[in-house]
C-alpha cells in the first residue's frame, strides 16, 4: 500500500468526505418542499388536465355534435348525443355530452380529434372526490369548466375564415351561385 493510501486509511478520508458533503448541505440549506395546497408549483402550459367543453366569444356552443371525439377515444370516456339544432336542419350540436372521468387516461386524443377544437384540456388537477359519481360530468359541467379555465375566446369559425369556411352553417347563410 503507497504512504498516501495509508494515511487516508488512517484518517478514515472516506467518512470525513461524506461527512463533509452532509455537513455542507446542512448548513446551506435550502428547502425545496412546497408547502401544498398552499404552495404550488407552476405547470407547463401543455399540462394536460381536467377536459373542458369550450363556447365562442359569442356564448355559442362550439361542439358540432360530431361524435369523432367519442370515437377516438380508446377509454370509451365520451358519449355525445348529437341533434339538429330546432329549425336549421343544417346545423348539429350536443344535445347531450357526457364524460366518464374516472376512466380517462388524459391522452388527449379527443382534443386532437375534433374538428372544431370544441374541447380543451385545462391546468386542472383536484379532481379528487369521495364519491367517484361525481366525476360522471355532463355537458353543462364541462362548459364550466370550459368558461372558468378558457376566458379568453375565439370568434366564430365562419367570422374567422369568411370565405371558405362553411363547415356547419346554416344553408340560409351559405352564398348562392351565380345565376
Ligand atoms: S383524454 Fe384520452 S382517455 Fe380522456 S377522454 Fe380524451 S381521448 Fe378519452
Ligand atoms: S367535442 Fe368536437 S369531436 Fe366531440 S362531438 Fe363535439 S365537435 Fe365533435
Amino acid at each position: 500500500m503507497k504512504f498516501g493510501e495509508w494515511v487516508k486509511t488512517l484518517i478514515f478520508y472516506e467518512i470525513l468526505m461524506g461527512m463533509k458533503a452532509t455537513l455542507t448541505h446542512l448548513l446551506h440549506y435550502k428547502p425545496i418542499t412546497l408547502q401544498y395546497p398552499h404552495e404550488k408549483k407552476p405547470l407547463p402550459p401543455n399540462y394536460r388536465g381536467m377536459l373542458a367543453l369550450l363556447r365562442y366569444d359569442d356564448e355559442t356552443e362550439k361542439c358540432v355534435g360530431c361524435d369523432l371525439c367519442e370515437a377516438a377515444c380508446p377509454s370509451r370516456v365520451i358519449q355525445v348525443y348529437s341533434a339538429e339544432v330546432p329549425g336549421e336542419p343544417t346545423k348539429r350540436y350536443a344535445k347531450e355530452y357526457y364524460m366518464d372521468m374516472t376512466r380517462c387516461l388524459f391522452c388527449g386524443q379527443c382534443v386532437d380529434a375534433c374538428p372544431v377544437d370544441a374541447l380543451g384540456m385545462t391546468q386542472e388537477f383536484e379532481w379528487a372526490v369521495y364519491d367517484k359519481r361525481n366525476l360522471q360530468l355532463n355537458k353543462q359541467q364541462l362548459l364550466a369548466i370550459g368558461d372558468r379555465a378558457f376566458p379568453v375566446r375565439e370568434k366564430r369559425i365562419e367570422f374567422q375564415h369568411p370565405n371558405v369556411a362553411y363547415f356547419n352553417v346554416s344553408f340560409g347563410d351559405i352564398p348562392q351561385k351565380d345565376a
